[in-house]
């Protein structure tokens, strides 16, 4: 079986569009309604002649047990059956309560974390991401998912670790 980069986050902050970017073709669901991937959906993907697998976690629908809860639920089980993790937070927000949820697993897990600084767009806004290394998951990766910024120098990195 190939290894598995689980992308993880909240609603909204553009694993879909990540997925996509990733994969050169839209095939994951990128909607503005926060929570529309419903369920972990899994994609063959290549980079370098690497082989990977590529999975777009969702289902983020706050249930009985609240938003929060959802997320890091989630993330969890995400965490468990991957080999790399790509935590995506949105630069724009910063990091929110909800997404501190999720850094309190990445930080325990042994596996390798690339915290994704989505949404950064164009080079003046990349300074903001510095503010993320407070998160203690390392260097922020400033990308954007929508115009294909920044994703080539973060995957040549991640293949380096599968
Ligand atoms: P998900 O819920 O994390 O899967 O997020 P989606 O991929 O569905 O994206 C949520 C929203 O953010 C959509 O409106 C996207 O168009 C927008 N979005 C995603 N990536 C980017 C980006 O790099 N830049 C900007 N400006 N918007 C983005
Ligand atoms: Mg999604």
């Amino acid at each position: 079986a190939h290894p598995v980069v689980a992308i993880v986050g909240r609603p909204n902050v553009g694993k879909s569009a990540l997925v996509n970017r990733i994969l050169g073709r839209r095939e994951a669901v990128v909607e503005d309604v926060p929570g529309v991937t419903r369920d972990r959906v899994s994609y063959p993907a290549e980079w370098q002649d690497k082989r990977f697998t590529l999975v777009d976690t969702g289902g983020w629908e706050p249930d009985a047990r609240g938003i929060d809860a959802s997320v890091a639920l989630q993330a969890e089980v995400a965490i468990e059956l991957c080999d790399v993790v790509m935590f995506v937070v949105d630069s724009r927000v910063g990091a929110t309560a909800t997404d501190e949820r999720v850094v309190q697993l990445l930080r325990r897990t042994k596996k390798p974390v690339f915290l994704v600084a989505n949404k950064v767009d164009d080079a003046a806004q990349e300074h903001e991401v510095a503010s993320l290394w407070s998160l203690g998951l390392g260097e922020p990766r400033p990308v954007s998912a929508l115009h294909g910024r920044g994703v080539a120098d973060l995957l040549d990195d991640v293949v380096k670790v599968l």
